[in-house]
């Protein structure tokens, strides 16, 4: 089955996990390793039956393996990421084929880094770009291309545009599906333009008062690039258009309604809205449920048209390799899990 192909029984959602590296506070910290990525070629794993990657959770003398479409251990580079997960995505997207990719994980696991990256280490937003236009340029086609891209937040089921900040905007259903009205669509031409665009659009998410300049874990950012092909079919013209959506998702330490020990649901304030009717949907396309609730939130209102169905799904989970976010690490991979 091919990425995101719905078969009988519901969606197919691809889903990878990133691990990070260890990193200078950790390591000051004294935390050890608890993550390990095994290749089945090297280690002998014969009860489990797979021709992928494991993925080994440690704690103490006791195990755990997971095992999803592909693992990414701490060297795999952002073009490596970007091509296993993303450039089938991007390629549906040229023949009219929606495609999401999502980066989940707690805060500091990676999320920002693999989605936007750093201007020496472009991420898969930038790399997907930079695809995306060296792909149209090697098409020969009669027809002409035009290369859209908007870039909002959602921050306590507000929605901001991050490519001109002002005020709140307010989610209308036309006959494109749900829109976020006013929302700026930016024509973009080259790459190098683009990622100093979505930087600059980084900067604007939300911050936490008491953390200036820190972006808050409570944000989504939801990049969406349209690309739409006209052409001349005998006297009419045919419009083609796909739409990719890239998206860093809110911290998902807090994500849970209840506390998985006590069952116990946590304060109202802290659920985050939009992560949760996230993982409604998606339990809900994977079981091949015929009412995905939507509506249940901004998040998923602003991505009907971009999960299940005909739309190619990703989902990468972040993780960091330190004993000391064990906890977050298996509420990560256990959503993730759940999400195959
Ligand atoms: P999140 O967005 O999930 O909160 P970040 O992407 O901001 O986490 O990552 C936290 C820190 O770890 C950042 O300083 C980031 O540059 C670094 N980092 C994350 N992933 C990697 C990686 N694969 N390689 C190198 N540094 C990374
Ligand atoms: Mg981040």
């Amino acid at each position: 089955i091919g990425p995101g192909n719905a078969d009988a029984t519901g969606s197919r959602i691809l889903v990878f996990v990133r691990l990070r590296p260890m990193s200078r506070k950790e390591k000051e910290a004294g935390s050890k390793s608890c993550v390990k990525i095994l290749n089945k070629k090297d280690v002998d794993l014969t009860d489990l039956a797979s021709e992928n990657d494991y993925l080994r959770l440690k704690r103490g003398r006791g195990h755990h393996h997971f095992c999803f479409d592909a693992s990414f251990p701490d060297s795999t580079t952002q073009a490596e990421v970007y091509s296993t997960s993303t450039a089938d995505l991007v390629e549906g997207v040229l023949q009219g084929r929606n495609g999401t990719v999502f980066c989940y994980g707690a805060t500091g696991a990676g999320k920002t880094y693999t989605m936007l990256g750093t201007m020496e280490n472009p991420g898969v937003m930038v790399l997907a770009i930079k695809d995306l236009f060296s792909k149209v340029r090697q098409r020969s086609y009669d027809g002409s291309h035009s290369i859209q891209l908007s870039y909002l937040e959602v921050y306590n089921e507000t929605v901001r545009d991050l490519l001109s900040p002002g005020r709140p905007l307010l989610l209308r259903e036309d006959k494109q599906g749900i829109v976020a009205a006013g929302l700026t669509q930016y024509r973009a031409y080259s790459t190098d333009e683009v990622m100093k665009l979505l930087q600059q659009g980084n900067q604007n998410r939300t911050t936490e008062p008491t953390r200036m300049n820190e972006t808050s874990s409570r944000s989504h950012a939801i990049l969406q690039v349209v690309v739409e092909y006209r052409y001349l079919d005998g006297a009419n013209i045919v419009a083609r258009v796909g739409k990719l959506s890239l998206i860093d998702l809110a911290g998902s330490e807090r994500a849970l309604a209840t506390d998985q020990r006590t069952q116990r649901s946590l304060e109202g304030a802290n659920i985050n809205r939009s992560l949760l009717a996230l993982s409604s949907c998606i339990n809900a396309l994977v079981e091949g449920k015929r009412h995905i609730p939507y509506r249940n939130s901004k998040l998923t209102q602003l991505l009907k048209d971009s999960l299940g169905g005909a739309c190619n799904t990703v989902m990468i989970a972040n993780i960091s390799p330190s004993n000391l976010s064990f906890g977050e690490t298996q509420n990560t991979l256990h959503w993730a899990d759940r999400a195959k």
